[in-house]
């Protein structure tokens, strides 16, 4: 396969243009059919075409070409897990981080793929839908991703003092916020939620389709019929100075809402979409009403189009992609920061979990916020101060705002 054509089928799947992308590889296959890059590529985009079985024979025919190619070890593995095949995907994660596997995977990719791998480790026979919103360990254009190993790795623990003297010397500050961030706002943690409902049942695109009520049911439990306003935590966020951007996980608008309040216009960019806009399955329109205030009603669930489709959310379900631009401005933002704050998010899913590393390879600090550190140490250095967005965030802002070199601190 041309690299050329490789890299356009690629751009062409990462802009959502799949015909295109399937044209273009098609066209590789056919001209070089004993590269396994190319059918490890068409793969990929009959993956996101939701085809499983046919990407999963691409894949097959790419190792049967190259039987230690980490890539395609990598794919399959991802979609075995997808289709409740857990013991073979754990196999095929293996082969793809083994030493011995040629080409290797690229750093980023290694460590989605052991991380994954550790996972299902974790998980057990219970694992099932669990990881689908997992972006494809395959062939993405190098550009996107920063070259260079793995830097320091580990935590520090820091305190208020510490995390005020780095923010004061940074000029591009980026955070990447999670479900932590959204507690003190009455929110549920994805962990509380799943106490209650099967997660892979209630949040995967497939069951969606079959049983859409179970989704919305899902959204009348978070969300509930009271009003979650913006907490201290997000108020203090949005008052931070060189505060580049927002990356978040959660689908509340909690950070715009803070932000408007702030009289500030600092880019929010959303992975998983929001609840406030909702779309018709059938039609494509989008609804009038939010997700929130649509569960709240009181009318028979799911609610309905006015073509009498089923309304969806407007958020990613398991089994879906993150959106390629919200990623592709994520990861510019990672790369460009000084410093990342990385606030209440668990790590365990990605896309976000690569920021961090995209940042610190770009010479980052990267400092976490959370009561108990996530496991982020295990590939980037990380400073962690302990504690909970909604205390640290304002203190923090308060000190910098009564010590900045210059400011007059006289009442
Ligand atoms: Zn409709």
């Amino acid at each position: 396969m041309e690299a050329s054509s490789g890299e356009r089928a690629a751009a062409a799947r990462a802009r959502g243009e799949l015909a295109a992308a399937t044209e273009i590889a098609e066209a590789a296959v056919a001209a070089a059919p004993a590269d396994p890059r190319g059918w490890v590529l068409l793969g990929s985009i009959d993956h996101l075409r939701g085809d499983l079985e046919r990407a999963a024979s691409r894949y097959r025919r790419a190792l049967a070409l190259a039987p230690r190619d980490a890539a395609a070890h990598a794919a399959l593995a991802v979609n075995l897990v997808q289709r409740g095949q857990p013991a073979t995907a754990r196999a095929h994660f293996a082969a793809a981080t083994s030493p011995d596997a040629s080409p290797p995977l690229a750093d980023l990719q290694w460590l989605q793929a052991f991380q994954q791998a550790r996972e299902l480790d974790e998980a057990g026979p219970a694992l099932a839908w669990s990881r689908c919103a997992t972006p494809l360990p395959c062939p993405r254009a190098p550009a996107e991703l920063p070259a260079g190993p793995p830097r320091e790795r580990g935590r520090v623990t820091w305190s208020l003092a510490d995390l005020v003297a780095a923010l004061r010397t940074s000029s591009r500050i980026v955070a990447l916020t999670g479900a932590g961030m959204s507690a003190a706002s009455g929110l549920e943690t994805r962990k509380q939620l799943w106490q209650r409902f099967t997660r892979d049942d209630a949040v995967s695109m497939a069951r969606f389709r079959d049983d859409p009520a179970t989704l919305w049911s899902v959204i009348r439990a978070f969300w509930g019929d009271r009003p979650h306003p913006a907490n201290a935590g997000h108020q203090a966020l949005a008052r931070l100075p060189n505060l580049a951007a927002i990356v978040t996980q959660n689908v509340d608008e909690l950070h715009q809402a803070a932000a408007a309040a702030a009289g500030r216009s600092t880019p929010v960019i959303e992975l998983h979409g929001s609840l406030s806009r909702t779309r018709c399955l059938d039609c494509g329109r989008s609804g009038e009403a939010s997700a929130q205030a649509l569960a709240a009603s009181g009318r028979p669930l799911p609610p309905r189009c006015t073509c009498g489709g089923v309304l969806r959310p407007e958020v990613v379900l398991f089994g879906e992609q993150v959106p390629a631009a919200a990623m592709a401005s994520a990861r510019a933002h990672a790369a460009a920061a000084d410093l990342l704050l990385v606030i209440g998010c668990a790590m365990d899913v990605s896309p976000a979990r690569e920021l961090p590393l995209v940042a610190a390879r770009a010479g980052a600090r990267i400092v976490e916020l959370k009561r108990r550190p996530s496991r982020l140490a295990a590939a980037v250095l990380v400073h962690h101060v302990p504690g909970a967005a909604e205390d640290i965030l304002p203190a923090v802002t308060m000190a910098l705002a009564t010590s900045e070199p210059g400011r007059d601190a006289r009442p």
